[in-house]
């Protein structure tokens, strides 16, 4: 190609080019990009023939609570449902988090624990209830002759582990509600154990889970037990005789529906 330029020129221009860090020439003359951007938007905005300006095409705004319902309703099996939250991107968490904390424990169990969300431990393990608060749960389950290897189920309302264990938001609980339902419906168990105040929240729309504790609720169509969190526990152990009896009403639920 001709060149206005002389070789000092052009050899000058070149150096500076690789000195910004241009690495490879796509094409044979320059292009203008700033230009092209201002030709569309002048495209864009330019009265049509018939003298009507054409109306900036909106994006419609993704509704993560509808996606998430959605993703959730399209899941046959558990496998699916991990598959279609690993999929769903309009939880920031996500972004933070090491693992996706599905659940641990026997799927045809009868009895379904529900917790918050994943700590430090089960984000490096990828399952939940795996720290402190978790061996307290599986001594306390041992003490009623349950366990997450033969007779119990495990989840939590959040996969992902909130930055510094932070609470999560009432957004971030929004777009997993549906998730968790689904989870809740594809295990089908007899029992619910609600585990803290957020899973309170969640399932039941309420909190005070001091109060709301070792008392008999429904969700999603299924006798629930709130309990504290062994978290808690670990903070105020002269709760424990309380969480004790719950872990006994339990026991005792179980064997009267058979
Ligand atoms: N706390 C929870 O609620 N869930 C976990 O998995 C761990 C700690």
């Amino acid at each position: 190609m001709e060149s206005a330029l002389d070789w000092h020129a052009a050899r000058a221009a070149l150096d500076w080019q690789l000195e910004m860090g241009v690495s490879e020439a796509l094409c044979e003359a320059p292009l203008d990009r700033f230009a092209l951007e201002d030709a569309a938007k002048a495209e864009r905005l330019a009265p049509r023939r018939g003298g009507a300006v054409a109306a900036p095409v909106a994006e419609p705004e993704a509704d993560p609570v509808a996606e998430a319902e959605a993703a959730a309703a399209a899941a046959v099996d558990l496998p699916s449902l991990e598959a279609a939250l690993a999929g769903y991107d309009h939880c920031e968490l996500k972004r933070g988090a090491r693992s996706l904390v599905f659940s641990d424990g026997v799927a045809a169990a009868r009895v379904m624990f529900v917790g918050e969300a994943p700590g430090r431990d089960e984000d490096l393990q990828g399952k939940p209830f795996v720290g402190r608060a978790g061996q307290l749960l599986d001594r306390m389950l041992a003490a009623v002759g349950l366990s997450r290897a033969e007779s119990v189920y495990i989840t939590n309302v959040l996969p992902w582990r909130p930055p510094q264990n932070r609470d999560p938001k009432p957004d971030e609980i929004a777009m997993m509600l549906p998730f968790l339902k689904k989870h809740i419906a594809l295990v089908d168990p007899d029992l619910l154990v609600i585990v803290g105040n957020i899973s309170a929240q969640a399932l039941l729309g309420r909190r005070g889970i001091t109060r709301l504790r070792g008392t008999w609720q429904e969700a999603e169509g299924r006798p629930a037990l709130p309990m504290v969190h062994p978290a808690y526990l670990l903070r105020n152990p002269g709760f424990k005789r309380e969480a004790w009896n719950d872990m006994l009403e339990l026991k005792v639920k179980l064997r009267s529906l058979g």
